[in-house]
């Protein structure tokens, strides 16, 4: 249960514009939600992309890019490179925009990368099990739904029109 930031009352649902949005019943205040803002990158090094192996929820213990939660105030690319410090033990170089995802229903909107690791050994951070480099050949199942295309986009040259 949410309440209401301005009087405390408990919100309730309710179409408003079209859409069912939280209104307190009691002042009248609508809660517009804000997305979230979410980067991954796919970084590379001879050829082989450096992959996290989560350890947590959602997609315990399966392969993805080192990825995360753009704060409030931050600029996207220092996001992704912290990311992937964090996640990784390895610095970055960002190269070009792989594309922005997003998806009707789902706050999260993901925006992927394409870097070259330029220093640095993997080494695992404390959101992750492991941190491999896999060639394009050997790739591991990937987590995500986008993951694949993210992979394609890379591997192609290709990006979001
Ligand atoms: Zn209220």
């Amino acid at each position: 249960m949410n309440f209401c930031s301005r009087c405390g009352h408990a919100l309730q649902e309710r179409e408003i514009d079209g859409k069912v949005r939280p209104v307190c019943p009691a002042c009248a205040a609508v809660v517009y939600r804000d997305p979230k803002v979410a980067v991954g990158v796919v970084a590379a090094r001879a050829g082989a992309v450096l992959l996290t192996r989560r350890n947590h929820e959602p997609k315990m213990g399966q392969w993805s890019f080192p990825s995360g939660f753009v704060d409030a105030g931050e600029q996207v690319e220092e996001a992704a490179i912290r990311e992937v410090r964090e996640e990784t033990g390895t610095e970055v170089r960002l190269d070009r925009l792989l594309g922005v995802f997003s998806e009707t229903g789902n706050p999260v909107i993901f925006i992927a990368y394409a870097a070259t690791v330029i220093d640095g050994e993997p080494v695992p951070g404390p959101e992750c099990l492991a941190v491999e480099f896999f060639p394009p050949e050997r790739m591991p199942e990937l987590a995500f739904p986008h993951d694949g295309e993210i992979l394609r986009r890379w591997a192609t040259g290709g990006r979001c029109p």
